[in-house]
């Protein structure tokens, strides 16, 4: 296989980036000395506040939305930092911030955005995301119904992280006649609702419960984009079939928890699993860019989900390390080691789709 070594030093080169050098003070400071508490009590209204004034909730949006415009690189290292700190806080923050990328770069030079896109772009609002339900199109999906100026959405959202701290929703819904898929931010009120509870065994924290749309509508000025199912699920390979930031940035903290251990065999663990992580990071990252670079799509699609699939299994054996090495008390409430391991677990399904389903189960029949 042939790849270039670029994207991985690119990120690795975006510590000396002065945004993403506070972050990290931010991170070692905050997050991860409060992430065994985080997961139990949830992630607070507090934290979304300090993420705010530190700039985390639109540094991708332009100088006019009072963003930094930050490059691919350095998110993925941000990512990577506060994945790697606390993964309750960057599951939360993560389901908002790729819309704001998303909404700068639909908004049309010269045209206004509508009053809740900019509310995002300046990162007054904390966006979740229903989206992953057109994975299951059409046995559970959001239906979409066209009227007079917007569209009803109407159904249950499977999975919804940051409930209680979203102002509004970005949520995927399809138009069952056209098969179109219409994706739209929704403002939770009247219509909104927390639906049975989930009892999540993973990322606890996160606060991620069922959603019910009861017939809401929504204006033609809060739809991000419509797109073909057959677009979408060609978009979708790019979301679901690449390793990515946060599952190094969970990797780097399970790799530091192993090496501080005093025992010499533990700390050859990590010193055996270190080099093996990096190299399937700089293959992910290379594949991704790679990918994106040529229309994403298919594009080397087993070796990325192959590289996806070994991520995965670094995960669960380094994290299954620090339960040995930590013995009974890594099943305590109060050590990291259960913490990670359920961590990993939850990066085993997330963002799964048919391929990587597959890619999983028939790695694990050889
Ligand atoms: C704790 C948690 C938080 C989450 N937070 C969010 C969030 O904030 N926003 C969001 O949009 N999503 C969120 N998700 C969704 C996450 O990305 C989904 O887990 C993922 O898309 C898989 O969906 P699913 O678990 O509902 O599985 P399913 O939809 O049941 O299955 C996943 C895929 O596998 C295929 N499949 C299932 N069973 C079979 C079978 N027997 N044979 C062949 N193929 C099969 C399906 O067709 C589908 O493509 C969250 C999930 C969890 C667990």
């Amino acid at each position: 296989m042939h790849l270039a070594p670029t994207s991985a030093q690119a990120v690795d080169d975006a510590d000396a980036h002065p945004f993403v050098k506070t972050v990290h003070e931010y991170a070692e400071r905050v997050l991860r000395p409060d992430a065994l508490r985080t997961d139990r009590d949830g992630v607070s209204a507090a934290r979304i506040d300090e993420l705010r004034d530190l700039g985390l909730l639109n540094h991708l949006a332009p100088a006019e939305y009072g963003g930094r415009g930050l490059d691919p690189a350095a998110d993925r290292r941000i990512h990577e930092i506060v994945a790697g700190a606390c993964f309750n806080t960057w599951l939360v923050w993560a389901q908002h911030v790729p819309l704001t990328g998303r909404l700068a770069c639909s908004a049309e030079p010269g045209r206004p955005v509508s009053d809740l896109a900019r509310r995002v772009l300046t990162g007054e609002v904390l966006l979740g995301a229903g989206i992953s339900d057109v994975r299951s199109y059409p046995h559970r999906y959001i239906e979409a119904t066209r009227t007079d100026g917007g569209w009803i959405l109407d159904g249950t959202i499977s999975w919804v992280s940051g409930w209680g701290l979203n102002a509004a929703l970005t949520v995927a819904a399809v138009e069952k006649t056209t098969g179109t898929v219409v994706t739209a931010l929704v403002e939770i009120g009247d219509g909104v609702r927390q639906g049975a509870a989930l009892g999540l065994a993973a990322v606890t924290g996160s606060r991620t419960e069922r959603v019910i749309l009861d017939r809401v509508a929504v204006p033609d000025e809060h739809v991000i984009s419509r797109r073909s199912l057959a677009e979408t699920r060609f978009d979708d390979l790019a979301i679901a079939s690449d390793a990515r930031a946060h599952h190094f940035g969970l990797a780097a903290t399970v790799l530091r928890e192993l090496d501080e251990t005093p025992d010499p065999l533990v700390k050859a663990v990590a010193a055996t699993w270190a080099p093996r992580v990096a190299r399937i990071r700089e293959t992910a990252y290379a594949l991704a860019d790679e990918a994106a670079a040529s229309g994403g799509g298919r594009h080397r699609l087993d070796e990325r989900l192959a590289t996806k699939v070994a991520s995965g299994e670094a995960l669960a054996a380094i994290t299954r390390a620090l339960v040995v090495a930590r013995a009974g008390r890594a099943l305590t409430g109060a050590d990291t080691a259960q913490l990670h391991a359920r961590s990993a677990l939850f990066v085993l399904v997330q963002g799964q789709s048919a391929d990587t389903r597959h890619a999983q189960l028939t790695a694990l029949t050889r």
